[in-house]
């Protein structure tokens, strides 16, 4: 049997082997310190988790419908994005989705045609290259310095624009750069984009866990022709602790959302009533939970930067927003024999028992993630033994 070409072209993803060992190690009874997590250490609040057992009990258990999702989530998403982003969108622009993951796939799968280019900033989130590839489209890397935290600019858009490129890829906060695009960041590259035909998909997810006191902002309210331009994805995953959940949204262009609503209506129905009546609930209630753990991410991401830094042969941009400290090892790739990023994340797990995710992951091999997902005691101990390695 033979599978299609499709999926025998289809990446299997770089961390695979470490994170495989990381699991071998663990179940052999070594104490591995984990830095690979990609979601919040911290529970659902339990606010969230009762209004997901009252819309059990009161019935919400069939189909979802329409299938863009329930009324009160698209309304509750509409609230969000006006008290959040300050972005006027009304719920037929809106489309609940399985995951903020699906949303993205959907998007390309409803805009792309065989041979479209997609802008693609690196270090980007794993998904990204893969899914355009399965919608039959064609990755364009573009490498913006670290020096300039990885952001790309104005000059590097326009260079790597063609009468093919269909749409440009934008994450902020950043998966795995833990970087964050300023106002004026933002605004140079929409000047590049204002005429032309060119969609941008600008990848929100963690825009509420952001550690400087400059606001967020989105970019499809970062210059008046971007508004018609952007579409905009989050999902409550990262906010509320809810990666299990599976519900995520988009909102932009009204045709674009209406063909990702027709697609999911053949893909998958959408994501589960009852969770669509959650995530109302969380969006619609109190958000100290989310000012709860913002403070404390910002508290590891502050306390995981100076540590980072210390150490000899590292150095490492502040984050300023998700969970990733995304630091540059290359500086100790001579001294410890390895050639890259996949090599030294090996190293660290037999010799140091600390599992990291190597940068080739993300696009970049010059580098490693750590996740501050997880408790300052696993922080230090993991730092501390990566010091006594990196001696
Ligand atoms: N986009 C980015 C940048 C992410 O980090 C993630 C999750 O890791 C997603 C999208 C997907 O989110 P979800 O878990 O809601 O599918």
């Amino acid at each position: 049997m033979e599978l299609s070409q499709r999926v025998q072209a289809l990446q299997e993803s770089a961390t695979l082997a470490v994170s495989g060992r990381a699991k071998q190690l663990k179940a052999d009874g070594v104490d591995v310190v984990s830095f690979g997590a990609g979601e919040p250490d911290f529970d659902t609040p339990a606010h969230i988790r009762q209004a997901c057992k009252d819309a059990l009990d009161a019935g919400h258990t069939r189909y979802a419908t329409p299938v863009a999702g329930v009324n009160p989530l698209r309304e509750a998403i509409c609230g969000k994005f006006k008290r959040d982003n300050d972005l006027d969108y009304t719920p037929d622009q809106v489309v609940v989705t399985v995951g903020g993951k699906h949303g993205l796939y959907l998007a390309f799968e409803a805009l792309l045609n065989p041979g479209d280019e997609v802008i693609i900033p690196v270090p980007y989130w794993v998904s990204y290259p893969e899914q355009v590839k399965l919608c039959g489209g064609k990755v364009v890397e573009v490498r913006p310095d670290e020096s300039r935290d990885f952001k790309l600019t104005a000059d590097e858009l326009s260079a790597a624009l063609t009468d093919r490129t269909k749409i440009l890829v934008l994450n902020s906060p950043s998966n795995p750069g833990g970087f964050t695009y300023s106002a004026a960041e933002q605004r140079a590259l929409a000047e590049v984009l204002a005429d032309r035909d060119i969609v941008v998909f600008s990848d929100e997810m963690y825009d509420r866990l952001i550690y400087t006191d400059e606001p967020f902002v989105s970019f499809a309210n970062v210059h008046e022709a971007m508004y018609d331009k952007t579409v905009t994805f989050n999902a409550i995953s990262k906010t509320y602790a809810a990666t299990g959940w599976r519900c995520g949204y988009a909102a932009g262009p009204q045709p674009i959302i209406k063909g990702i609503t027709k697609l999911q209506s053949q893909e998958t129905s959408g994501t589960a009533t009852f969770i669509q009546h959650a995530a109302a609930a969380a969006l619609n209630g109190d958000q100290g939970c989310v000012a709860e753990m913002r403070a404390e991410f910002k508290r590891r991401a502050e306390h995981m930067h100076a540590r980072l830094n210390a150490l000899p042969g590292v150095r490492c941009l502040q984050p300023t927003g998700a969970f990733y400290a995304f630091p540059n090892v290359a500086g100790t790739y001579a001294r410890l024999g390895v050639s890259g990023s996949v090599e030294f994340a090996t190293k660290m797990l037999e010799e140091a028992h600390v599992a990291l995710v190597p940068g080739i992951a993300f696009g970049s091999d010059e580098n490693v993630r750590l996740s501050f997902a997880t408790s300052t005691e696993q922080i230090d101990k993991g730092l501390d033994r990566l010091a006594d390695a990196l001696k």
